[in-house]
Order: C-alpha cells, then sequence, then structure tokens
C-alpha cells in the first residue's frame, strides 16, 4: 500500500476513535501501558466473593471495556520492538545491579566490603575483521600493514580506513571466504554452556583457595553474580558480569577472611582458561573445541574510582534490553525457507545466518536448535541473568510496582477495596490480540508523548 494510503487509513482510524463515547477510558488504558507499542489485549473478568457467604461482592469484566478488551504492557525487553517497555526493564535491571553493589532492595549496604569485580568474557577471533581503533581521540587506520599478505582468495588483508563509529563495514571479516563462519555460530550456540562450565569451575578453584571439598563450599560461601550478554559488531557474544563473594546464604553475611578480591581474581583467571566445550563431529569436520578468547577483562567497583557502581550498574542494564541488531540480522525467528535476499541483510549477517541454517541440517549438531536461533546468530542463552543471591529480583520489583497499580484502581473506583482476608478473588483472563491498528497507533502516541 502507498504511503499516502496508509496515511489516509490511520487518519480515519483517529477519528473514529477519537468520536467514540468511551473514548477517555481507551485513552486512559493507553496511559496505564505507559506508551507501550505492542499492548497485550486480554479478554475477561474478577469476581470478588464473599468467602463467609459465597456473595458476588463485585465483577470487573472487560465486556464494558473499549473494543472489550483490557491493554496492557507487552513487558518486553527489546528495545528495538518496544521502546516504552524495554525502558521500564532497563530502569528495573539498573536499580537490582546496583543494589547488588551498594545495598538497597533487601540487600544490606555492607555489601560494599565484600570482594567484587567486573568481568568481561570475550570469544576468540574468527577471521580479521573492519574495527575502528581510537585512542585519547584520535582514529587510527583500521588494519595498516606494509608487508599486508595476500589471502588465497587474492584480498589483501589490509585497510588503511579510519572507520567512523557507524560505518557499516565495521565488524564485516575482510575476506568472507576466509572467515570461520561456523566457528563464530558454533561458539554462539555453546557460550551459555562455557558460561556454566566457567562458573562451576570458578567454585571448585574457590572451594581449592580455601581448603575446602566443593561440596563443603556453600556453608562457608557463596558466589552471586549478575551476567549480560553482549553482541560484537562481528556477531558474536560477549558476557559482561558483577562477580562478588558473599557468606553462606548471600549478601546478608560476610564471605570467609580468606575470600579476598585477590583470591577471587586469580581464579577468575583461572576458570576463564581452564574451560571448554566441544562442538561434536559433522559432515567431513571434525570435532571442535570453543574456549573464551584470550582477552579478560577483570576490573574492580569502586565509589569513587574508575569503575564506579553506577557506571557498571548503566552498562549490564544498557546491554539487557538490546539484542543481535547491531549486527544487522532480523528481529524475529527465520523460517529456513525464507528467501534471505529479500532482508536487505548486509553480507556478514547473511552468512551467519545461512551458517546456522545449513549446520541445523546436520543431524549432530541438532541439540544446538541453530535454524531456530539462527536470527540470534546461534546464541539461544538468556541476555541478562542473576544468581538467585545477586539482590532482589525483576518480578518483585514488578510485583511492588503492580501493587501500587492495584491500589490506584481501588481508588479510581474499578476495584472496591475489601479486607483481603475475608474476600475470594477469581480471575479468568485470555489473550484476545496485540498491538494498534495504525490510527490507534498514532494517538497513542500522541496521549503518551512517545515517538512510537
Ligand atoms: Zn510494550
Ligand atoms: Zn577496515
Ligand atoms: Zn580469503
Amino acid at each position: 500500500m502507498p504511503a499516502t494510503h496508509a496515511n489516509a487509513h490511520a487518519i480515519t482510524g483517529m477519528i473514529k476513535r477519537l468520536s467514540r463515547p468511551d473514548y477517555d477510558r481507551w485513552a486512559s488504558q493507553v496511559r496505564h501501558t505507559g506508551g507501550c507499542r505492542q499492548p497485550i489485549h486480554l479478554r475477561g473478568k474478577v469476581d470478588h466473593y464473599d468467602q463467609a457467604t459465597g456473595r458476588l461482592l463485585h465483577r470487573y469484566t472487560t465486556r464494558s471495556e473499549p473494543d472489550g478488551v483490557l491493554r496492557v504492557p507487552c513487558k518486553t525487553r527489546r528495545a528495538t520492538r518496544c521502546p516504552a517497555c524495554a525502558e521500564t526493564y532497563r530502569a528495573d535491571t539498573y536499580h537490582l545491579i546496583r543494589a547488588g553493589l551498594i545495598g538497597g532492595k533487601g540487600v544490606p549496604e555492607t555489601v560494599t566490603s565484600h570482594p567484587t569485580l567486573f568481568v568481561t568474557l570475550t570469544a576468540p577471533s574468527f577471521g580479521t575483521v573492519h574495527s575502528r581503533r581510537a585512542h585519547g581521540g584520535k582514529v587510527h587506520p583500521c588494519r595498516s600493514r606494509r608487508n599486508a599478505t595476500t589471502c588465497p582468495h587474492g584480498r589483501v588483508m589490509s585497510c588503511t580506513e579510519r572507520h567512523s563509529k557507524d560505518d557499516p563495514r565495521l565488524g564485516e571479516s575482510l575476506c568472507p571466504d576466509c572467515y570461520d563462519y561456523t566457528g563464530s555460530v558454533l561458539f554462539n550456540a555453546l557460550a551459555p554452556l562455557l558460561w556454566k562450565r566457567f562458573a562451576d569451575s570458578l567454585r571448585r578453584h574457590l572451594a581449592k583457595l580455601g581448603g575446602l571439598l566443593l561440596k563443603e563450599l556453600r556453608h562457608h560461601l557463596t558466589l552471586s553474580f549478575a551476567k549480560v550478554a553482549e553482541y560484537q559488531r562481528r556477531g558474536v557474544v560477549h558476557f559482561h558480569a558483577v562477580i562478588r563473594l558473599d557468606g553462606p546464604g548471600g549478601p546478608t553475611a560476610p564471605p570467609p577472611t580468606w575470600a579476598t578480591t585477590d583470591t577471587l581474581t586469580q581464579a577468575i583467571h583461572h576458570a576463564a582458561q581452564a574451560v571448554s566445550a566441544t562442538a561434536p563431529a559433522h559432515a567431513d569436520q571434525p570435532e571442535r573445541t570453543l574456549r573464551w578468547g584470550t582477552q579478560l577483562d577483570i576490573r574492580p567497583i569502586t565509589l569513587n574510582g574508575d569503575l564506579t557502581e553506577q557506571a557498571v550498574a548503566g552498562y549490564i542494564a544498557k546491554y539487557a534490553t538490546k539484542a543481535a541488531e547491531c549486527v544487522g540480522t532480523l528481529d524475529r525467528r527465520i523460517n529456513p525457507l525464507d528467501d534471505l535476499t529479500a532482508y536487505n541483510l548486509r553480507d556478514h549477517a547473511r552468512r551467519l545466518i545461512t551458517t546456522c541454517l545449513q549446520l541445523d541440517t546436520q543431524p549432530e549438531l541438532a541439540d544446538l536448535r541453530l535454524a531456530d536461533w539462527a536470527h540470534m546468530l546461534g546464541f539461544r542463552g538468556h541476555f541478562s541473568t542473576r544468581s538467585r543471591h545477586y539482590s532482589t529480583t525483576l518480578g518483585e520489583l514488578r510485583a511492588d510496582r503492580e501493587h501500587h497499580a492495584r491500589d490506584t484502581d481501588i481508588t479510581t473506583g474499578r476495584l472496591p477495596l475489601f479486607d483481603e482476608d475475608t474476600v475470594l478473588v477469581i480471575s479468568e483472563w485470555e489473550y484476545a490480540g496485540k498491538g494498534h491498528s495504525s490510527g490507534d497507533y498514532l494517538l497513542a502516541a500522541a496521549i503518551t508523548g512517545g515517538c512510537l
């Protein structure tokens, strides 16, 4: 449909919505979603019964709502899908990461005295890529080599350009035929296992340093962490993690005196080098062992030093709302029958996706479900995870907010105020759709001040 037709359609929709008698209620629903770009539509009812008599005290039903539905936020963490909900997710993540560093949200302030490090685990190299090298405000040539070699495909392995920050070539290989796309995809697919093995190895090594058996460790020390995955422009994931040592049971108790920042640093160095994950042999390819890259960054987090708790919390929260979009891949699952040429993908992203789809046909690699995760370039892990004792949870932060929202509902007359112990609440909800029509979309943007 040409843009002008789409606009005319949207404007007609807007006028229809504005002239409906229930417009105010619709607008109030939209405001309650906080400007969600793709609200979930729920159909249902909430009944309040008197527990003693069984009498129906109050019924809320969506039947009297605009379009017969209640609109609730989609709660995605992905900024590309819904900026408003992703912002909520980012802010929540920020607060819970920060609480794990300086206390608050149920974490005592004494946590600041626990050994805590900010660690970046990287992926190894899978070939030479265009990169931006800047030091002290000066941008250096990408890869200038006086005696640059020529690869077997006749390409000179040199690039003298000083790439700008938004140069789309950043992260693309100098020679796509030399680049190890299989290695890149398998690394992403095995990265969650590699992380798990890293954490296990860390615990084992800490136990050894403390003269304990692994099974005794938890009675003395808890390894608490919060981590986030970040896609590099070249399409592989890195992990950034806050790693903290607590006493048994979490941050309320101090770790044993032998568990110092030095002990933790030593254990991290050991674990990062010790662990590996193996991809089975397939077709004419031998078995492959994948490890972390040699670049391991370990930095102390201090309240007034180089790396503050605000900077770390901000960093982790920012990446928690992103996925692989910076590599130029698609924001949804890819069907192996899709015509990838229709999506206008950059060559590097297209090759990574194609590699996922090809490897998925190998029975030995079926467990990696690479076709399902082709849009993520093979990575199927969680983007942002915390160990049980790190700090509060997103769920608790949300429950706090929803409790507040429920109070608002009661005061605005949607729910009566009852003594919770004497009332039985029965709710029935069903999914009734998602998103806005084009007219509603424009109106919602106007109401919530968002640029949808
Ligand atoms: Zn949303
Ligand atoms: Zn370059
Ligand atoms: Zn080559």
